[in-house]
């Protein structure tokens, strides 16, 4: 058996495609293109890569985006203030935030995303809108358990009465994917169980999995052994491996060996990836129109 590939660059195409013009109706009506601000602290090579790519997608559909770079050196209450800036408009009409992670160590990350007003949280993170999505009411959902969702809807994944198993439990990735696949409704439904570094015997439960989810950082951890035959694979993982003098993505799975058993899997690079971008865009969208209905409640 050869896996049906879960081509998240063609979805995130094609939710560029949908988005672009409705994008242009909106900016006619309040005057100006929506508006997306990243703020990127430091000078990680990664980061300043993800960045780029996130602002030309928005470029893409009609989305401007500016980039705010702060020195490394940055503290906590100064980073805090520039957010709360951003978002009071001081630097102009702001309809979705960003704040690129991971900041520095020395920064209280919490402290910063919590900065960001609930309303423009276009990534998700703040406190609000995780407690919205834990009661069944979300509003903005982090976009790269959105995109892995969007991925199984799309290619026709019932997740209904499946045992869903997601290797990583981070606020970012995994904790908000176990939320929407238990979630009621299409793209819920599922049984979830989510590992850690403190599972026992992963194998034995990803062997379990209808639909295995790795999110975890490891290159390669997930291997064919530890995959049911027929199962849906969807790698999250983004690592950056040396091949010779040159280095290359790998994900989180051995994709070659688990493609050869497991029934669809996306890959890495070109996987969940740009659904990740493709949802922040839509997010932004959503975050600069539901602004303009309250603008013209308020009238
Ligand atoms: P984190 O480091 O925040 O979380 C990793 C998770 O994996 C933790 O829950 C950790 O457990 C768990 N873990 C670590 N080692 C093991 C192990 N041996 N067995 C089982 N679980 C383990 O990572 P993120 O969630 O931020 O990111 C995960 C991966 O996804 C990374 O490669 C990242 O680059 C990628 N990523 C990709 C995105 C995309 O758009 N495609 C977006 C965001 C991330 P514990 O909690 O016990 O420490």
């Amino acid at each position: 058996m050869t896996a049906q590939r879960l081509d998240g660059r063609k979805l995130a195409k094609k939710i560029e495609h949908d988005l672009a013009p409705k994008v242009a109706t909106l900016a006619s009506k309040i005057g100006r293109p929506p508006r997306l601000v990243v703020v990127l602290v430091g000078d990680v090579a990664a980061s300043a890569s993800y960045v780029k790519s996130k602002a030309a997608a928005a470029k893409r559909v009609g989305i401007t985006a500016d980039v705010f770079s702060i020195p490394e050196s940055t503290t906590t209450a100064e980073l805090v203030s520039t957010v709360e800036a951003i978002g009071r408009d001081e630097h102009g009409p702001v309809d979705g935030i960003l704040v690129q992670l991971p900041l520095p160590d020395h920064v209280d990350a919490r402290a910063v995303l919590d900065a960001v007003p609930p309303d423009r949280d276009v990534d998700g993170f703040h406190a609000v809108n995780a407690g919205l999505l834990s009661q069944g009411r979300a509003h903005f959902i982090p976009c790269t358990a959105a995109g892995v969702q969007r991925m199984l809807l799309d290619a026709g994944v019932e997740t209904r009465g499946k045992h869903a198993v997601i290797v990583g439990r981070s606020d970012i990735v995994g904790k908000p994917l176990a939320l929407l696949l238990a979630s009621r409704g299409p793209g819920g439904d599922a049984t979830v169980s989510v590992c850690h570094s403190h599972t026992s015997n992963l194998k034995e439960v990803t062997q379990q999995a209808d639909i295995l989810i790795a999110a975890v950082g490891i290159p390669q951890l997930i291997t064919a052994d530890m995959v049911k035959p027929g199962a849906v694979v969807v790698d999250v993982g983004i690592n950056r491996v040396l091949d010779g003098n040159t280095s290359r993505l790998v994900g989180d799975v051995d994709y070659d060996p688990v493609s050869t058993i497991a029934e669809a899997i996306s890959p890495v690079p070109g996987g969940v990836g740009p659904l990740t971008v493709a949802i922040l865009l839509e997010n932004t969208f959503s975050a600069a129109k539901e602004r303009q209905n309250l603008s013209q409640t308020a009238e």
